[in-house]
């Protein structure tokens, strides 16, 4: 099988590592990639946020799959433009990608399907907000509306804070979905979805604050574990029969059925899981310790999606343990990130790539915020958390800063705790 992966993160980077471990795959090529992918894949120099040039790429390259990572390509149709050109596509068409793209439709998704989710209302005129405003918090959760990379979510117990976010957000055209706040541990559950069967991914949980103890602003995602040690046993099959083939089974009945990976960004409340939000994509940086967990080839996994044949695929494998990932990022993120600072230790095993280039002497240097995933596994979550900071350890790059405790709540036996700490 010939895979065609779209993205540049250190997300591709685990699945394009899992695919080249596949021996289904006979050839692996990634647009537009990073420093730490070209060795792994062909990078084919087309302008991946151009579904045109992406079919086209795809065509002449003989893809017998393309995987796309990203949400943005997704949510501008780039799974409709493949699948019209009779490319087998991993991931949603537009109309169904609205389920990340447009949170207000996946609220009138998430109603028709009784699914739990927290209660929100849309502002999309100052004159309105402080009205809007009363009739929430303390604690205030703003979101900007539309797509906004994780960072436009801010959540605080000061009304100013909420309503300069939200003012914000308005000057700069986006509609504003204010949000009851949902009190629990944060969950996140990965599932294929092939239109109509759902199969579950090893559940994980991600590190949104870019500093330790869960300050600091909401960034792209700093760190992640799975599974999760304090999670119920049932927790999984709970979340899939309550929200996630609801969700699914609505989007069918809509005539826009999902197809790809369905993300649950969930808070396990004292009501039960709610949903923080979907996304129509693998999550970075939960999958980099998800795939670093499973047996099963990835290719099979996603071809089987693709084919809408998820039914027939037989149980999932997963090795026993546990899996850690710590980002590491330029000094500056999550504002303005400082790039071209060289990396060392980059080419190590456990190191995946997201904002790396190669420079024309060679070196591998940073080219964004978010620059490098960490990957430590283990017999368990103690092992994995101390493998994968053994690994950061032999990486330098000037500036840069990591969190230090990713997982170390949950390898002490407590339940982390992002959505209740730092508010
Ligand atoms: P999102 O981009 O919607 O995932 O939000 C980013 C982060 O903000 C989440 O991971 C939570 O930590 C927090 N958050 C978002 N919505 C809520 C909510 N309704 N209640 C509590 N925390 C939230």
């Amino acid at each position: 099988m010939r895979i065609l992966v779209i993205g540049s993160g250190a997300r591709e980077h685990a699945i394009l590592l899992a695919l080249s471990q596949d021996p289904a795959v006979t050839a692996l090529a990634v647009a537009p990639g990073n420093a730490g992918i070209a060795a792994l894949a062909e990078t084919l120099g087309v302008d991946a946020a151009d579904p045109a040039a992406v079919v086209s790429a795809a065509t002449n390259w003989a893809a017998d799959l393309v995987v796309v990572g990203p949400e943005v390509p997704l949510v501008a149709g780039l799974g409709d433009a493949l699948r019209a050109a009779g490319v087998a596509c991993f991931g949603p068409t537009k109309a169904a990608a609205a389920i990340e793209g447009s949170k207000a439709f996946a609220k009138d998704v998430m109603a028709a399907a009784k699914v739990p989710t927290a209660h929100s209302e849309v502002v999309d005129n100052p004159a309105h907000l402080d009205a809007a405003l009363g009739r929430f918090g303390p604690t205030w959760v703003v979101k900007d509306d539309g797509l906004a990379a994780g960072k436009g979510v801010v959540v605080t117990r000061d009304v100013d804070e909420a309503r300069a976010h939200a003012l914000t957000l308005l000057d700069g055209g986006h509609p504003v979905l204010l949000e009851e706040f949902l009190d629990g541990p944060e969950a996140s559950l990965f599932c294929l979805v092939d239109g109509a069967t759902v199969v579950p991914l090893l559940p994980a949980q991600d590190f949104k604050r870019v500093a330790d103890g869960d300050t600091g602003p909401n960034t792209g995602g700093m760190g992640a574990y799975a599974p999760l040690p304090w999670a119920d046993e049932g927790l999984v099959d709970r979340v899939v029969a309550e929200v996630v083939q609801p969700t699914v089974d609505e989007l069918g009945r809509r005539g826009t059925p999902f197809s790809g990976l369905l993300y649950a960004g969930l808070a396990l409340t004292e009501a039960g899981p709610q949903v923080i939000e979907f996304n129509c994509r693998f999550g970075d940086p939960e999958t980099q310790a998800v795939l670093a967990l499973l047996r099963t080839p990835l290719s099979t996994v996603l071809a089987s999606v693709a084919a809408g044949t998820l039914a027939d695929l037989p149980p999932l494998e997963w090795a026993p343990g546990a899996a850690v990932t710590v980002v590491i990022a330029a000094e500056g993120y999550p504002g303005r990130p400082r790039t071209g600072d060289v990396i060392s230790g980059s080419e190590a095993d456990g190191v995946l790539h997201a904002g790396t280039r190669r420079r024309e002497d060679g070196a591998v240097v940073s080219s964004g915020g978010r620059v490098l995933s960490v990957v430590g596994t283990g017999a368990d979550l103690a092992e994995a958390r101390d493998d994968a900071y053994r690994r950061v350890a032999g990486v330098h790059i000037t500036g840069s800063h990591h969190r230090g405790d990713i997982a170390s709540a949950a390898v002490r036996g407590e339940v982390a705790d992002p959505a209740r700490s730092n508010v």
